[in-house]
């Protein structure tokens, strides 16, 4: 029986935004999720577990509600739905979350280090900095707790020893936040082997996230 609601564009979402996770290499083989929100239905579209993101079809995809129940689908969900449908219970204005397993990042979530806000563009969309949530093992309601706790209202989180989460209102907004993250922590490493780097101060951020709300991009 089909339910009602179900589209077919939000469960392709999911299968293209695991392949550009790989392409932009942001994780690796089977590991990192993603789960889109339809705000009309409020069904919780997410990645099927533990399959290789370029054999993904949208058939693959499972459904899923705000009680984190499976609405229609014929694979496993993602074992991390428990903290997918937590943050989207959590933050009304999330409807598409990331968890990518990112080299640089990650190095930042082993030694349970911030990344603290030095470049423009993730001052602007991430926010002030990226910290760690606690610690817990991949899969469990424990580690929805503590990464809705340590996401609060910030766009993306570390997990100790695992990777990243990431927050966007859209796909695109999320994917773009792994991507400036990365690209984040990338940049720090490199600059901490030249020399001392530079966080952007409290006013400066307060000034570029201004800017990047109300006037940053066509239209404004
Ligand atoms: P899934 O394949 O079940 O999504 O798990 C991958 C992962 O990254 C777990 O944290
Ligand atoms: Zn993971």
């Amino acid at each position: 029986m089909e339910t009602k609601g179900i589209k077919q564009e939000y469960k392709q979402r999911i299968v293209d935004t695991g392949n550009k996770m790989v392409s932009l290499g942001l994780t690796v083989g089977t590991w990192g999720n993603v789960s889109v929100r339809d705000p009309e239905t409020d069904l919780i579209y997410i990645k099927p577990s533990g399959m290789p993101y370029h054999e993904i079809t949208a058939d693959d995809v499972v459904v899923m509600n705000s009680k984190m129940e499976i609405v229609e689908g014929h694979r496993k969900p993602s074992i991390e739905f428990h903290f997918h449908i937590a943050i989207m219970n959590a933050r009304k204005d999330v409807n598409a979350i990331i968890h990518t397993h990112p080299i640089y990042s990650s190095a930042f979530s082993v030694t349970r280090q911030d990344i603290p806000g030095i470049s423009e563009d993730f001052v602007q969309i991430v926010g002030d900095k990226v910290t760690n949530c606690k610690y817990s093992l991949p899969g469990t309601p424990e580690l929805a707790v503590n990464v809705v706790e340590g996401l609060g209202d910030r766009n993306a989180v570390m997990i100790p020893n695992h990777g990243t989460v990431c927050v966007g209102s859209d796909i695109e907004g999320a994917l773009k936040i792994c991507h400036v993250v990365e690209k984040s922590a990338h940049i720090y490493i490199l600059a901490k082997i030249l020399g001392t780097p530079e966080v952007i101060s409290d006013s400066d951020m307060d000034a570029m996230q201004f800017f990047a709300r109300n006037y940053y991009g066509q239209g404004k």
